[in-house]
């Protein structure tokens, strides 16, 4: 499948954004690392699923209703066994929020090496074009708004500035006891989404809105274990 087929069966069903796995094989189009994955039904098809999978892995629930998977009972990680998962996946249908929910199948995958987590966004300016941002994850974005931007196309030194940029701009570099994150992996996926031949360039009519969190940097590689990507 080419990159814009994606993008194209998205559209075909109307829908206005990328389902989960559709936006990671986005992602992966592009060359950016994301979990093996499988999508299920239900409980009935797990054992099939599992044996093509290495755990520890990681059940999420697959909704066009649900935007925050973890906030409805909808990600559940380090599941051992077939049975572990399936026992998950019961729970999680069981959840009010996704019960109520339109549910289109669950996603199993395997869990990311251990590392930082950081975000990667895009969005669509205006009058600019296509944007990219990148923070650090958890409380950094959501509470500290410490992010930085850049138009795109971005160099390989542009992605570079952005990171120096970013307050908590040590931890990366593993402050206090944390071991450090790649910072060539992350300027990698940076130039894959945000380079002048990236994802947000070669899409910018079709994308309005890209959203990576996280990428999971460990000190060899990173990972992209959750993406959005909002149609225009
Ligand atoms: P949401 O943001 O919708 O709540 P995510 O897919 O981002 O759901 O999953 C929530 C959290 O679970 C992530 O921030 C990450 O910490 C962890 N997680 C999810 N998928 C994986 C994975 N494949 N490997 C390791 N950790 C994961
Ligand atoms: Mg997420």
């Amino acid at each position: 499948m080419t990159p814009e087929s994606y993008i194209e069966q998205a559209r075909a069903a109307k829908r206005t954004a990328l389902d989960e796995s559709a936006g990671k094989q986005l992602l992966a189009a592009y060359g950016i690392a994301v979990p093996k994955s499988v999508v299920v039904r239900g409980p009935e098809d797990v054992a099939a699923a599992f044996k093509d999978l290495k755990a520890p892995v990681v059940v999420k629930v697959v909704s066009p209703d649900i935007l925050h998977k973890s906030d409805a009972g909808g990600v559940k990680v380090n599941l051992k066994s077939a049975a572990e998962v399936e026992a998950a996946l019961r729970a999680m249908a069981a959840a009010p929020q996704i019960k109520a929910a339109k549910v289109e199948g669950y996603l199993i995958e395997e869990m990311a090496p251990a590392g930082q987590e950081i975000v990667v966004g895009g969005l669509r300016d205006p009058e600019f074009g296509p944007l990219i941002m990148v923070g650090l994850g958890g409380i950094f974005v959501e509470v500290l708004a410490d992010v930085s931007f850049r138009i795109c196309p971005i160099t390989r030194v542009d992605a570079h500035e952005m990171l120096s940029e970013l307050k908590g701009a040590a931890i990366l570099k593993g402050a206090r006891g944390r071991k450090p994150a790649s910072l060539d992996a992350i300027v990698d996926v940076l130039m894959k989404v945000g380079g002048e031949k990236g994802l947000l360039m070669r899409h910018a009519d079709d994308i309005k809105e890209a959203d990576v969190n996280p990428l999971i940097v460990s000190e060899s590689g990173a990972v992209a274990v959750d993406a959005r990507f909002i149609l225009s």
